[in-house]
């Protein structure tokens, strides 16, 4: 990826109203602009209080300013922060008055992308401010720290090590002839390859859990209005913090919630609402239903003990793709006098329970989490889907290689790839078009 080290600039703190406001400047060498905003140039790591002048020296406004010369700022080049006054107009004025200094505008996750160029962070702890900064839960929070702290990538690096002395011992295999080798040689390429693989799928593990503290669940609801689906929501969360996110895009209208269970966010979509309300079937056709239906990890079928599903439900359920664990809610046992419990039907579940007496409500909680493959917040970094997928072609490389045992050129290119493969995780080899995607994802200003 190209290099660029001309000056940017970007409201840290989002345009927002609020008591302060940051604006954050980094660039190869930030002396010049400095002295024209502040008349002076700063003490380095030091929160001095002045005025910030326009071109006329005027003052724009006042605050505090910290220089943080290169290399040891968060981008790695020189970085400048002013903290001014967090009005809409006059964060703009000052961001304006850098831009006329000789900044860009700056692109978003700009900031973090150069601290990854400068080798200041890995790639995966380049992705985890960004999780950071979107997590939804307190154990979100927690598991994209310990990826930040490094935990991940420090499992990563001890695989590629691993990795490295195995490929090393391998290729000089290949000029030897095999008459020269040591027999016990084939047996400890054997028991290396295995114990890799061993360590590639434990990180594989602590990474699904990671992805589905990040991703969540997609939920389809299905009920008849009264069946008691309010009800049960809030009987579901009164025992979490739901935390939801205000991004873009992620908004609730009448059709869509989130709830948290244990910080897994269930995204919940609910079909009655297109049935019943004239406004969302205007916004929302049936289209963009069965799009959003296609998408569903579990379906939610609400019914009231004994009732059935009408035609509309069923043809929602015709649309979930193949696969798609269903979960039947049985409601309002407390009418029934039937006893909370938790039935398989298949690959599906039946739940009896009663959201208003809340018997039941802990069956359906871990039924929710069991289905996603959650099992526990504990060593949980935060992981996405490309990690998974390398880790998933690392793993069937080393199978590979350890079939091919003996093959010595087979078995180092099988190494080689899976080497690889875990490289792109920190983003040693990564591809400028996938650098370009991951940052794009980030806020301005980060
Ligand atoms: P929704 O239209 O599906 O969201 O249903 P609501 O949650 O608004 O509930 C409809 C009615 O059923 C309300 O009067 C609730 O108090 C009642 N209700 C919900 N769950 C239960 C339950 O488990 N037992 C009983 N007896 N009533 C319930």
């Amino acid at each position: 990826m190209q290099q660029t080290t001309d000056t940017i600039a970007a409201i840290a703190t989002g345009l927002a109203r609020g008591g302060v406001g940051i604006v954050r400047i980094s660039g190869a060498n930030l002396t010049k602009l400095m002295d024209a905003l502040l008349g002076q140039i700063l003490v380095p790591r030091v929160a001095t209080y002045l005025s910030f002048r326009d071109e006329e020296s005027e003052v724009l406004d006042s605050g505090l300013a910290i220089y943080f010369p290169s290399p040891h700022s968060y981008t790695g080049e020189d970085v400048l922060e002013l903290h001014g006054h967090g009005g809409i107009v006059v964060i703009n004025l000052l961001l304006q008055r850098c831009i006329q200094l000789g900044a860009r505008i700056a692109q978003p996750g700009e900031f973090t992308k150069r601290a990854f160029l400068n080798n200041k962070i890995d790639l995966i702890q380049a992705e985890s401010i960004a999780d950071l900064i979107d997590a939804s839960s307190k154990q979100a929070v927690r598991s994209a720290n310990r990826s930040l702290q490094g935990y991940f990538s420090t499992a990563i690096q001890q695989v590629l090590a691993s990795l490295i002395e195995l490929r090393i011992t391998v290729e000089a295999a290949i000029d030897f002839p095999e008459e020269d080798l040591p027999s016990s040689m084939l047996e400890k390429h054997r028991q290396s390859c295995q114990s890799i693989g061993t360590e590639i799928e434990s990180i594989f593990k602590q990474s699904m859990q990671g992805a589905i503290l990040r991703n969540g669940a997609q939920v389809v609801l299905v009920g008849q209005p009264n069946v008691g689906k309010s009800s049960l929501l809030n009987a579901l969360t009164q025992d979490e913090v739901a935390l939801v996110s205000e991004i873009p895009g992620t908004t609730r209208d009448i059709n869509r919630q989130e709830i948290c269970l244990e910080g897994v966010p269930f995204h919940l979509f609910d079909t009655a609402g297109l049935r019943y309300s004239d406004d969302v079937v205007e916004r929302m056709g049936i289209e963009k239903t069965k799009q959003f239906i296609a998408i569903a990890d579990v379906a939610l079928i609400i019914l009231e003990a004994q009732a059935n599903l009408n035609e509309l439900d069923q043809q929602f359920l015709s649309y979930l793709p193949a696969g798609v664990t269903k979960i039947f809610v049985l409601n309002k046992i407390d009418l029934t006098g039937e006893p909370p419990r938790l039935e398989n039907k298949g690959a599906d579940y039946l739940v009896y329970l009663s959201a208003k007496t809340g018997a039941g409500i802990d069956l359906l909680r871990t039924c929710l989490l069991k289905v996603m493959g959650w099992q526990s917040e504990a060593n949980v970094f935060i992981a996405r889907e490309r990690h998974i997928q390398s880790l998933k072609g690392a793993k069937l490389c080393l199978e590979r290689a350890l079939n091919q045992a003996g093959q010595w050129e087979l078995m180092a290119e099988e190494l080689r790839l899976a080497q690889e493969l875990i490289s792109q995780i920190t983003g040693e080899y990564s591809a400028d078009d996938l650098l370009g995607d991951i940052f794009s994802h980030f806020c301005i200003g980060k």
